[in-house]
């Protein structure tokens, strides 16, 4: 097998969607797996719909994941530019040869003459409204007109487009790493514009000379792109020879949690979870669509869950690390079949990653979403200890600000309708004596406090369960929390001592 160099090619045209970092995973892993080149090409040929920061947003979103290019507009390479707009001037050479040889044609019409064709074909019930064999005859196109006509157009700077020639007769076969044989009729293939009247490519004659010429010999995409492949096997078949082409794989979409249809940006909205990698800022209208990142998410959950929508290992295994990804991956595991998104299962994995990751390597993260809520961490001994002791309840990063907050400020409401109901004198008295004993704690441990609470509830005849709720309300403000008395040990004697004080002149009024 030649040299392993396989692309992901986005549009800069707005947000990454899940699906879009799931193809970037599927190439680096195949890369990775068979010492192979991972390369970036920013697909740009569309000037319509070009946005602002949209390609700066894409390669953040790759070094938010730690996926590491091998070539890129930023990192450079053999084959640069790697940007369509800047190689701009290369791809008219090809479909002028595609002129020579017969295989694509200069169309004039204007878009209200398209727009009569179709009404006209409308009309006639025909079954196809395209710009294809059945009426480019009838169009103002380089095949109706004769050569000097053709000419004098082009002499007068007529604008125009360049569109393959389909030929209806033929059947278009190629074989999918993923699904195996496919054929498409050409009868029910478009004759595609290939360039535009601006004079850039479109993206399907961009798509298959820039494969060609970067050498790219496995091309991974989303199964939506599928119904463009007959062009790009036709362009593939006129310009450089099957041979040459890479292998496809079609990657199975990513659906709906009810498995009805593609997982859009809406549905996120509309369910209330993300579907963009990081939070997105669309320029023209300001308006911020929320990622995973800025949820809470580890890229190494993200990257985890997105390898199980649509390959499986094969075997029960379903946390890998990046290095174990590329280690089991194998496209003969990746599915045909849709795979549906399922954000329970996306929080799932980021527990498991928030538990199996060393608390230093989100440690700064979680500083700062605390800082953000005015909890600014002066002890880092400290604040790993709390960590560690609340991580097993964050499924979110930002869980831990809710989980880890109130071992930094002392509660300033309290959940007094969990402890006002059972309220009592002898209880009140009892957090009173018990501040007395705590106070003469040499060692103020969990431990010793547990033993001595039990005790003094035992003599004062009161049930111990009926004072743990009130005592973790107190120090915490609601009912949640690690054990009550590690909360107690952990912010010390005097803080304990003073959230017990302050708590009971609430609950007594
Ligand atoms: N530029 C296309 C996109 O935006 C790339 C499709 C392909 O990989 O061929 O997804």
């Amino acid at each position: 097998m030649s040299k392993v160099r396989v692309r992901f090619a986005p549009s800069p045209t707005g947000g990454l969607h899940l699906g879009g970092v799931r193809t970037v995973l599927f190439n680096y892993l195949f890369a990775k797996k068979n010492g192979g080149e991972f390369i970036v090409r920013v697909e740009d040929t569309d000037q319509a719909r070009f946005v602002q920061g949209a390609e700066e947003y894409i390669f953040d979103c790759l070094t938010w994941c730690g996926i590491k290019v091998d070539e890129s507009v930023i990192t450079g390479g053999p084959f640069a530019p790697y940007r369509q707009s800047e190689r701009k001037e290369l791809y008219k050479t090809y479909a002028d040869k595609l002129i020579a040889d017969g295989h694509a044609y200069y169309a004039f019409d204007t878009p209200e003459e398209i727009e009569t064709m179709r009404e006209k074909r409308k009309a006639e019930g025909s079954g196809s409204l395209q710009y294809d064999a059945g009426i480019r005859l009838h169009m103002n196109n380089s095949l109706r007109l004769v050569p000097q006509e053709t000419q004098a157009l082009l002499d007068a700077g007529t604008p125009y487009v360049i569109r393959i020639k389909v030929e209806p007769s033929e059947t278009i076969s190629f074989t999918d790493m993923i699904r195996g044989e496919l054929h498409f009729e050409n009868a029910n293939v478009d004759d595609k514009v290939l360039m535009k009247a601006d004079g850039m490519p479109t993206y399907h004659l961009a798509v298959v000379v820039d494969d060609y010429l970067m050498k790219i010999s496995h091309a991974f995409r989303g199964e939506e792109w599928l119904p463009s492949a007959p062009v790009h096997i036709l362009l593939w078949k006129h310009l450089f020879g099957l041979d040459a082409m890479p292998q496809w794989a079609h990657l199975p979409l990513i659906l709906k949690p009810d498995g009805n249809g593609k997982l859009s940006k809406r549905d996120g909205d509309r369910l209330g979870f993300p579907v963009y990698a990081m939070d997105w800022r669309d320029p023209k209208i300001n308006e911020v669509t929320k990622g995973f990142k800025e949820l809470g998410f580890l890229p190494e959950a993200f990257l985890n869950m997105l390898a199980m929508l649509g390959w499986n290992p094969g075997t029960e295994q379903e946390i890998f690390t990046i290095k174990e990804l590329i280690e089991a991956f194998s496209i003969d595991r990746v599915n045909k079949a849709g795979a549906k998104f399922d954000f329970e299962k996306a929080k799932w994995f980021n527990h498991q990653w928030i538990q199996k990751l060393p608390i230093s390597s989100y440690q700064l993260q979680v500083k700062k979403l605390l800082a953000k809520q005015e909890i600014i961490i002066t002890d880092d001994i400290y604040f790993e200890k709390v960590l560690n002791l609340v991580k097993e309840r964050c499924t979110l990063l930002s869980d831990f600000y809710e989980q880890a907050g109130y071992f930094f400020k002392a509660p300033i409401t309290w959940d007094v309708d969990a402890v006002k109901p059972k309220w009592n004198d002898d209880k009140n008295n009892f957090f009173i004596g018990f501040i007395e004993v705590i106070k003469k704690q040499a060692n103020f441990i969990a431990t010793d406090m547990e033993i001595s609470f039990k005790a003094l509830a035992t003599e004062k005849n009161i049930k111990p369960g009926e004072l743990q709720l009130p005592m973790r309300i107190m120090l915490v403000g609601s009912k949640f929390g690690p054990a009550v008395f590690d909360i107690a040990e952990m912010i010390g004697k005097d803080e304990t001592i003073s959230r017990i004080q302050k708590a009971l002149s609430v609950f007594e009024n």
